[in-house]
C-alpha cells in the first residue's frame, strides 16, 4: 500500500500526538504511525505514570499539555487531580485516570482530523539526497510506504532520524542508558498512613528489607507516589538496568526480570515491610518495562546541563521547565533528583535541539532531542515531550508554507504562532 501525506508523524506518544494535532489544526494532511495496539507511548506502557513537570512555579505551561490535563481536571467527576511531589525538587504533578486520558487523546486525534494507524511499525526510509522520499512501514497485511514532504520523528527511539543518518549517541558518554522500570499499582491501600512518613524515600523500611534479604539489593530507596483513585499507590521503581530500549528482546526479558522483582516486592509490603500495605492488592502492572532512554541526536544545537543551570530564554524557546535532574539507574542503584535551578526559576528548550543538521525535511523531539546526558535527564517529562511535538508540528506546517528547509525554521514565527496555541511563558512573555 502507498500512503500519502503533507506530514508523516511516526509514534503517538507524547511527542507524536501533539505534533500531529498542531499540524492537521492548521489543514494540512497528517498521517500518524504507531507500532503499538494503542497510542500514548510511555503513558501506555506505564499506565497511570504522573504528567510531571507541567507547572513551572506553579503555573501550567500551556499547549496542547494543558488542553488534554484541563479536559480531565474539570470534567465532573473530575478524572485528574494536581499534586504536590513529595519527591525532592519536583513540582506538582498530575494524576489521572490513564484509560479516560488516552481515550481522550484518541477524540482530539479524530476531531483534529488526523489519519492514524495502530500496529504500523516503521523500519526504513528511503532518502533523496538530504530529503526523505518516503518512510516504510508494516502491519498485518504487509509491507507499506508512506509519503511525505515533512517527517516527524516521535518514536522515543528515534526511528527514521537514525534510519536518514542523523548522528546519535546512545546513552551517556559510555553508552549506559537510564534503567527501565515495570511500573505498577497497588489498590487497598492505607494511604493516610503511606503517606505520613517522614521520609519520601522510605529509606529506613527499604534498607532493613534489603538487609534482611527481602528486597531487592538496589532498593535501598523507593519511589511511590499518590495514584488517582483514593487508596491506591503508583510504584515508579522496580529498575532494571541495562536494557537497550531498540532492542526488542532486551526489552523482553528485562520485563520479566521487572515482574519477578516486583513480586518480591509486593510480598514484602504485604507482610508489612511499609505500614498500610497489608490489606493491599497490585491490580495494575506495566505490559512491559518503560523505556527513559535509547538515542540522542545531534541536532542544530545540543542543550548543556552547565548552560540551563543559568535558567536561560532562548528566542526560539518553545516552552518552560524546571524540572530537576530525574537520572535513574544507570550503573547501581543511584537516583538522582539534584535542582537545576534555583527555586522560583525556570529555563526554555530552544527548537533547534529538534532540528538535524542535514536532513532538510524532518523534526525530532520528545526523548530523543538533541542534549547531553544530565540535561536530558531534566528536559524529558511528558508535558515538555508534548510541548516539542506541538513545536515540531507547528514548524512542520511553516516550513512547507515556506517551502523552507528545517533549518531555515523561522524562529520568530514559531514562537508567535505557539503563544496564540496557548503556550506560556515564551517570547517576550514570562510565566
Ligand atoms: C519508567 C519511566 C518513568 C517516567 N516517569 C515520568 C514521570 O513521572 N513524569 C513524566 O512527566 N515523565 C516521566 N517519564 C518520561 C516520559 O514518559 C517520556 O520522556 C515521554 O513519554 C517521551 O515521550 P515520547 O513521545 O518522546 O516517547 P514515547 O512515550 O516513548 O512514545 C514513542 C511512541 O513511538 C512509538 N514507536 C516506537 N518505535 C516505532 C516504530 N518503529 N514505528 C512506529 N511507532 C513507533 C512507540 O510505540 C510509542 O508509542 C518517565 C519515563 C519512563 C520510561
Amino acid at each position: 500500500m502507498r500512503l500519502e501525506a503533507d506530514i508523516v508523524v511516526v509514534g503517538l506518544g507524547p511527542t507524536g500526538f501533539a505534533a500531529a494535532i498542531a499540524a492537521a489544526r492548521k489543514g494540512k494532511k497528517v498521517l500518524a504511525l504507531e507500532s503499538k495496539d494503542k497510542i500514548g507511548g510511555v503513558m501506555t506502557r506505564c499506565p497511570g505514570m504522573p504528567w510531571g513537570a507541567g507547572y513551572p512555579l506553579d503555573k501550567p505551561i500551556g499547549g496542547i499539555f494543558t488542553e488534554l490535563a484541563e479536559s480531565m481536571l474539570s470534567v465532573e467527576p473530575p478524572m485528574a487531580r494536581k499534586i504536590y511531589s513529595s519527591l525532592a525538587n519536583f513540582g506538582p504533578e498530575v494524576v489521572y485516570d490513564h484509560n479516560i486520558a488516552i481515550n481522550k487523546m484518541y477524540d482530539m486525534l479524530e476531531e483534529a482530523g488526523v489519519d492514524f494507524r495502530l500496529n504500523a511499525v516503521v523500519y526504513d526510509v528511503t532518502m533523496d539526497d538530504n530529503n526523505i522520499n518516503h518512510i516504510k512501514y508494516y502491519d498485518m497485511l504487509g509491507q507499506h510506504e508512506a509519503y511525505g514532504k515533512m517527517f516527524i520523528d516521535g518514536s522515543g527511539d528515534g526511528i527514521i532520524a537514525s534510519a536518514a543518518g542523523v548522528p546519535f549517541q546512545k546513552g551517556n558518554e559510555e553508552g549506559l542508558m537510564m534503567g527501565g522500570t515495570l511500573t505498577f499499582i497497588m489498590k487497598n491501600c492505607d494511604t493516610d498512613k503511606i503517606f505520613s512518613y517522614e521520609d519520601p524515600y522510605y529509606e529506613e523500611f527499604a534498607t532493613k528489607g534489603v538487609l534482611d534479604g527481602e528486597l531487592p539489593e538496589d532498593m535501598k530507596k523507593l519511589y511511590l507516589m499518590p495514584a488517582f483513585r483514593d487508596g491506591e499507590v503508583y510504584f515508579n521503581n522496580v529498575n532494571v538496568q541495562g536494557v537497550d530500549g531498540t532492542d526488542p528482546f532486551s526489552v523482553q526479558k528485562a520485563t520479566r526480570e521487572g515482574v519477578k522483582k516486583a513480586e518480591t516486592v509486593i510480598k514484602w509490603l504485604k507482610k508489612g515491610g511499609i505500614p498500610g500495605f497489608e490489606d493491599a492488592q497490585m491490580y495494575h502492572m506495566g505490559a512491559e518495562v518503560g523505556v527513559r532512554e535509547t538515542r540522542k541526536f545531534e541536532g542544530l544545537y545540543k542543550l548543556t546541563i552547565d548552560e540551563l543551570r543559568n535558567a536561560p530564554r532562548y528566542e526560539d524557546g518553545i516552552v518552560c521547565c524546571d524540572n530537576p535532574i530525574d537520572d535513574v539507574a544507570r550503573e547501581d542503584d543511584v537516583m538522582t533528583h539534584e535542582a537545576v535551578v534555583e527555586k522560583g526559576k525556570y529555563y526554555h528548550i530552544p527548537f533547534r535541539v529538534c532540528v538535524p543538521k542535514k536532513v532538510e525535511n524532518l523534526f525530532f523531539g520528545g526523548r530523543n532531542l538533541s542534549v547531553d546526558t544530565y540535561s536530558f535527564a531534566t528536559v524529558r517529562g511528558m508535558p515538555q515531550c508534548f510541548a516539542m511535538g506541538q513545536a515540531a508540528g507547528t514548524a512542520a506546517v511553516q516550513c512547507i508554507d515556506a517551502d523552507v528547509p528545517v533549518q531555515e525554521f523561522n524562529a520568530e514565527g514559531l514562537v508567535k504562532d505557539l503563544q496564540k496555541q496557548g503556550v506560556n511563558g515564551i517570547g517576550e512573555e514570562e510565566l
